[in-house]
């Protein structure tokens, strides 16, 4: 059986639920369906006669402008439809979201009459719902967004809460229109970091985890962000995620790192760190060539000069020279304090004469000041040295230090404030 075009329509209408109003803009005459009545909890006989103030009546008053600004950017041919969400009053008294949507019935070449004709959908759970999470995402201490990524590379995103002004200095809608706006503000030396890691999430959809930190009003401050891939059939990848600010757990955890590496009294690496440094450099000559070399440094009678001044001043003197140390090594040289009166100094891509040479400097160097105990003149302090250096034969750390340590020992048999150079 063939139904009619009637018949089809309205059933297609009753499906979606929606309203249906038909409006001549030249005599201001409206036909609405019974499900538009509906509703709003009325019959179309309650209503009764329905005209064009009936709807305006119906309306929350402060969404009327902007019905008519959607309607006057549709009818001066700005938008392929005229689309607006405005409040109209249930029969009850509570407020229904409505989702406006209409065209103009072409008149075959403009002619007259003009029908302006479409439909109303009730949207009010889905704005109730949109109200309850943009409550939520902005009672959260972080940033919520959704992030996009297109095969080809191309990236945005979609949704960002309003947080992200706190975080990165820029709007939502900013970051929403521009990503870039919003990579710019990433540390320099974080960003690759960043985008790489985006891209090793893109490819095995594993969670995205990233700590960065970013620059606003030129305050630097650390970020975490994790976020939860998901990749459409055309391939895209969109991201639900969330940043928060660690900046109070990164200081610390750095500060914990740097303690962890450091040695209280002089501020040198202790002995741990100088290990796993020493271990790497090893490894990396071992795979490349090249030489690297050690020292081993015991200042001489330190004992006597705790004894002599107290500890107060022979920590004093440690310190001293952890310096002097430091003014005469590397940037790239690792200078540890690896025992109460005792220095490692590695210096990679060094031969050994040059650091032959370094060894000596120091040994001049502190011999040649002057320490202040409780006597006016001061008193003297001296060290004794090993020197080593690790070419083409393969030593093992161990046996390096070891070989250091007993050219070191050698020279505080030969008399002390002397280097031995074991070559
Ligand atoms: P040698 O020339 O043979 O090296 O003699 P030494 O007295 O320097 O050697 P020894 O190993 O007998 O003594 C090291 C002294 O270093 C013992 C200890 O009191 C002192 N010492 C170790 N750690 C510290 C420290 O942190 N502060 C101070 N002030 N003294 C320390
Ligand atoms: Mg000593
Ligand atoms: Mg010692």
């Amino acid at each position: 059986m063939q139904l009619s075009p009637e018949t089809r329509l309205k059933a297609i209408l009753d499906g979606t639920g929606a309203g249906t109003w038909e409006w001549n803009l030249d005599t201001n005459h409206v036909i609405f369906n019974e499900r538009w009545a509906g509703m709003l909890g009325y019959t179309l006989d309650e209503l009764a006669p329905v005209t064009f103030a009936t709807w305006e009546r119906l309306c929350h008053p402060a969404d009327l402008a902007l019905a008519w600004k959607a309607l006057r950017k549709y009818l001066d041919g700005k938008g392929p439809q005229f689309e607006c969400v405005v409040r109209m009053q249930h029969k009850d008294g509570h407020w229904r979201y409505i989702h406006t949507r209409g065209m103009l019935l072409d008149g075959q070449g403009g002619a007259h009459p003009r029908w302006l004709m479409g439909t109303h959908l009730d949207v009010t759970e889905e704005k109730v719902t949109e109200h309850r999470l943009s409550q939520l995402a902005e009672s959260i201490p972080g940033i919520i967004y959704t992030f996009v990524m297109e095969p080809d590379g191309r990236y945005y995103f979609t949704y960002m809460s309003r947080k992200v002004e706190d975080f990165f200095g820029l709007t939502a809608e900013e970051a929403c229109a521009n990503a870039e706006l919003l990579f710019m503000h990433i540390h320099p030396d974080d960003l690759q970091t960043v985008h790489d890691s985006i891209a090793e999430s893109f490819n095995s959809l594993d969670q995205w985890a990233c700590d960065y930190r970013v620059i606003n009003s030129g305050m630097t401050g650390w970020l975490r962000g994790v976020a939860t891939p998901e990749r459409d059939p055309d391939g895209k990848v969109t991201w639900q995620g969330m940043v928060i600010n660690v900046d109070d757990e990164k200081r610390l955890e750095l500060e914990l790192e740097r303690q962890s590496v450091t040695d209280e009294l002089t501020g040198l690496f202790n002995r741990r760190y100088f290990i796993r440094k020493l271990e790497e450099t090893a490894a990396q000559q071992d795979r490349y060539g090249g030489e690297f070399s050690l020292i081993a440094v015991d200042l001489d009678h330190f004992k006597e000069i705790n004894d002599a001044y107290g500890h107060p001043v022979g920590d004093a003197v440690l310190k001293r020279f952890g310096d002097l140390i430091q003014r005469r090594v590397r940037k790239s040289d690792v200078v540890a304090r690896t025992g109460g009166e005792e220095f490692l100094i590695l210096m990679p891509q060094t031969p050994l004469e040059s650091a032959a040479q370094v060894a000596e400097d120091l040994r001049c160097a502190i011999e040649s000041e002057r320490f202040v105990g409780d006597e006016k003149q001061g008193f003297r302090v001296t060290l004794s040295a090993g020197v080593v250096s690790c070419r083409e034969e393969v030593f093992t750390v161990r046996e390096l230090l070891s070989v250091c340590d007993r050219s070191l020992y050698m020279a505080k048999r030969q008399g002390r404030n002397r280097i031995m150079v074991h070559r």
